[in-house]
């Protein structure tokens, strides 16, 4: 088949690489001049070293489940090792609290164990608890829903989903995150604000996703958090030159502006006899059949099926215009966003790791905020430093801190005030808990608002993940990763199922693909 899809973030490669290894000729066609859509980098010059760059991944900073990328590399038959390499980290996080604690996110759960004892004085086995439960739910519920198709019957008449569906009520879905939380941690606000912390890994509100959500710390702390050589952008410059070596045709600077179908043609060659029965019943459930794309530079290019990696929103509102659209779930509330603030920094921090959390001291009040759509004024501080392992990312004696608040989508806030005010805020509570004045040490700077996210990768409202996990029942209300109105139409990546984050998306590249065959 010719295949065509429809932007190269994480998800689009994916699946290119993967059809493109099924021997399909597969083109994408890309808006930007870049492949990797949210998974990008670039660099900006140093004030006080004009030769010296700092080089900053644009948007996602944590890599989990890296066996989603080497079983790309596995496929298309490719030694992941020319490529791409990673490296597993000991420490996931570094978190600060105002009233001086820190604490060392240790990946080991012994250490970790040791650690909430020494700086928390608490039984450290209650971390060990909770990640036992993570574990659990994973174990039972994650591999289950958000490798399949929960849109087939098929999925649902496997073992692994009735077992589920027996186990439900000890996955604690019809209680939040943040009680579930509240039961196995004892109620000590610093682990469960810790806990807590993990419902922003899809841009959800811990007091009101479901409990079903923790098993998200099992990712880290389980499985493990890695870090690729050379930064979070390799992994997507990476599946690109493995989709170059498929023979995948990639069209740049390529915006594509309609879809075009016509109706599913009733008089075809006869199927054979077993395929009778598929294919009157596919025919019955879609009228229409997809034929090709027009893009915005009037070109039309024919295709047997399409896969849309652009936000489904947009690819029903921009690319379908004259279609029915499934409207409820088009218009859920989508996951949060965020402000950026990429500061290249003329000093080096001892205690800061390649991750560090700075938190609120009133976390319920920040997602509160973040549901009226603002920010509060002492949002957590998020800090990634990739020169902390990569020292070339930045000038000697410096660091690329990439400084990011949780925010609401878009809704036509005044972005420039929200972004004054934070910063302000920002350097106040950083050079307060590192004891060292911030606002004198930004050497170079860039800024991303939830505006600037929506328009460089156009992604609804600028959410980070498509739709929020807010509601108890979201993980089935996600659009499928096909539609029964137009036959060979599918949707890879973060605005549908099985939901937004790399490892999700790659998970939603496999569906499709074993949609298409
Ligand atoms: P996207 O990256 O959204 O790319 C879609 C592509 O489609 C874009 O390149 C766009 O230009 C193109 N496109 C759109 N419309 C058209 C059109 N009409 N024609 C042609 N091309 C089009 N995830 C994690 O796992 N860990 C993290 O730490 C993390 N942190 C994040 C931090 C930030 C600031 C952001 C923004 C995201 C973060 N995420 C994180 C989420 C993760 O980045 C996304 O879920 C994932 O990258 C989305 O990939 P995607 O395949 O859906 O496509």
């Amino acid at each position: 088949m010719k295949i065509i899809i429809i932007g190269a973030g994480i998800a689009g490669l994916a699946i290119a690489v993967r059809l493109a290894s099924r021997g399909h000729e597969v083109h994408v066609f890309e808006a930007n001049s870049y492949p990797g859509g949210k998974l990008s980098d670039f660099s900006l010059r140093s004030k006080s070293q004009p030769e010296s760059f700092y080089r900053f991944d644009a948007g996602p900073s944590l890599f989990t489940m890296p066996q989603y990328v080497k079983e790309l590399f596995d496929i298309a038959c490719v030694p992941m090792s020319d490529y791409f390499s990673y490296i597993k980290t000991d420490v996931v996080c570094q978190y600060f609290w105002e009233d001086g604690t820190e604490l060392t996110g240790y990946a080991d759960s012994k250490k970790l164990e040791k650690e909430v004892e020494n700086k928390l004085g608490i039984n450290g086995k209650i971390i060990t608890k909770a990640l036992d439960k993570a574990r659990y739910k994973y174990n039972i519920a994650g591999t289950i829903f958000l490798e399949n198709s929960l849109h087939k019957i098929k999925t649902w008449l496997s073992w692994g989903v009735l077992k589920a569906l027996v186990l439900m009520p000890t996955l604690d879905i019809f209680s939040t995150m943040n009680t579930t939380h509240e039961k196995i941690l004892e109620k000590n606000p610093k682990l469960v604000q810790y806990f807590n912390r993990f419902a922003t890994y899809n841009g959800s509100n811990p007091y009101k996703a479901s409990g079903m959500l923790s098993m998200i710390p099992h990712f880290e702390h389980g499985i493990g958090s890695y870090y690729p050589a050379g930064g979070m952008s390799k992994i997507t410059q990476a599946i690109y030159k493995v989709a170059q070596l498929k023979g995948v045709r990639f069209h740049f600077n390529t915006k594509v502006s309609a879809l075009s179908f016509e109706p599913l043609s009733l008089s075809r060659p006869k199927p054979e006899a077993e395929k009778i029965l598929n294919s009157k019943l596919q025919i019955q459930s879609s009228k229409l059949k997809i034929t090709g794309i027009k893009t915005e530079n009037g070109e039309k290019h024919k295709a047997d099926a399409i896969v849309s990696n652009m936000d489904v929103y947009f690819t029903y509102k921009k690319l379908l215009p004259t279609l029915s659209h499934p409207e409820k779930t088009l218009n859920q509330e989508r996951s949060t966003s965020a402000l950026i603030f990429y500061w290249g920094i003329r000093k080096t921090f001892s205690q800061l790791h390649l991750h560090n959390i700075f938190f609120s001291d009133d976390y319920k009040k920040e997602f509160e905020n973040l549901s009226r759509g603002t920010l509060c004024d002492d949002p957590t501080v998020y800090v990634n430093i990739t020169s902390s392992l990569t020292s070339s990312d930045a000038p000697e004696n410096c660091e690329n801190w990439f400084v990011m608040v949780n925010a609401p989508s878009n809704s036509v806030q005044d972005w420039e005030e929200l972004i004054v005010r934070t910063k302000k805020n920002i350097i106040e509570k950083l050079s307060r808990i590192l004891k060292t004045d911030i606002s004198d040490l930004i050497d170079a700077e860039e800024v991303l608002s939830p505006l600037g996210i929506e328009s460089k990768t156009q992604s609804y409202a600028g959410a980070l993940y498509g739709t929020s996990s807010n509601n108890r029942m979201s993980a089935f209300l996600r659009h499928a990763n096909f539609t029964s109105q137009i036959k060979n139409l599918y949707f890879c990546g973060g605005s549908v199922h099985p939901g937004g984050g790399i490892p999700l998306c790659l998970l939603s590249a496999k569906i499709v693909d074993e949609l298409v065959g």
